[in-house]
């Protein structure tokens, strides 16, 4: 909601016109009206799908996490071919993702 600069009024926007209902001084600028949808953020690290028909191996493997000894296992190529790839890692137990760069 937008509200005037002079008296503090309420600003209704009506069919690109803009005007104070309290003093009725109209606005040059239209409010413009953000948008209440959220961008979802990208993950950094791909996450293993619920019910994916995918079984990773389970390696055995300490997480930083919990005392579990035991993860997921998968490794996943850069866009650069001269990097080496990235192992992932995640923990059977709590879940945690977490990788190494080799
Ligand atoms: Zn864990």
């Amino acid at each position: 909601m937008e509200f005037c600069e002079k008296c503090g009024g309420i600003i209704i926007v009506q069919e690109k016109k803009a005007a104070c209902t309290k003093c009725k001084a109209k606005l040059k600028k239209i409010p413009k009206i953000e948008l209440s949808e959220k961008v979802e953020k990208k993950e950094s690290i791909p996450v293993i799908k619920e019910g994916s028909e995918t079984i990773e191996p389970i390696i055995t493997m300490d997480c930083p996490k919990c005392e579990n000894k035991k993860a997921y296992f998968w490794t996943l190529q850069t866009r650069a071919t001269d990097e080496a790839e990235t192992k992932f890692y995640k923990c059977t137990k709590c879940g945690y993702t977490w990788r190494k760069y080799r």
